[in-house]
């Protein structure tokens, strides 16, 4: 039997931390659709394409392998086989990733690539429109958000704490800027699914948060019993 739980959210509201601890607790399988779209705007990036070149976008998506792997037990992401991990999340990719991730064939391939691996498995995929688009089915649908100020100090602090110089400003304008184009993109924006739970993150700790959302699936599962 398989089990699957849909995080949505906002940047910076939480959901890769959640759901990493989540999959661990539960033993699911914790799938980043972010890091997804973080690959291949990285690709769009390495290979000097321009962001607003949708055709050349949509050309090399057939040259363009992601894949999400297991290595000495942790989490890697693959770009055509490559080890990409400690490059895809930067403000270098930030800042032009929504304008990536609005492009329909871009989604339309990573859609595809999602569905596919949750496959008979339990899991926890996190993005923007996995309880609305890609699983609408979903057993649990979480939103998860948080006051701007207090997901624009966490970004800024990971940022910090991985050596990577910035201004709280910046990281502020940067997050405005990508949820503005996440919500309003014509498809797969970013949106809370009706049935969804929502989980206001901006008072409570990562325990409660993590302990909130094992609660909700706990009483699904026992539901669907
Ligand atoms: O979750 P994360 O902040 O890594 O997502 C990075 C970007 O990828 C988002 O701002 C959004 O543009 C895109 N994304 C998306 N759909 C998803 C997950 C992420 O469009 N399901």
């Amino acid at each position: 039997m398989s089990f699957l739980v849909a995080i949505d959210g906002p940047a910076g509201s939480g959901k890769g931390t959640i759901a990493e601890l989540l999959s661990e607790k539960l033993n699911f399988i914790h799938i980043d659709t972010g890091a997804m779209y973080r690959c291949i705007t990285l690709y769009v990036l390495n290979n000097n394409i321009d962001k607003d070149n949708k055709t050349e976008i949509i050309k090399a998506l057939d040259k363009i392998e992601v894949d999400q792997i297991l290595k000495d037990g942790k989490k890697v992401f693959l770009l055509n086989g490559e080890d990409v991990t400690d490059f895809i999340r930067t403000e270098r990719v930030n800042k032009i990733i929504s304008d990536i991730s609005s492009i329909h064939e871009v989604r339309e391939k990573l859609l595809v690539l999602q569905r596919n691996i949750a496959k008979g498995k339990n899991v926890i995929m996190e993005g923007r429109d996995i309880g609305t688009t890609v699983f609408p089915n979903a057993d649990v649908k979480i939103y998860l958000d948080a006051d701007l100020d207090v997901r624009v100090e966490r970004r800024y602090k990971e940022f910090i704490e991985k050596g990577i110089e910035t201004t709280l400003e910046e990281v502020k304008k940067t997050i405005i800027q990508r949820d503005y184009k996440d919500i309003h993109r014509e498809y797969g924006a970013l949106k809370k699914a009706e049935d969804a739970i929502e989980v206001d993150s901006t008072k409570m700790s990562i325990d409660e948060v993590v302990n909130k959302v094992i609660e909700i699936i706990k009483t699904k599962q026992e539901d669907v019993k």
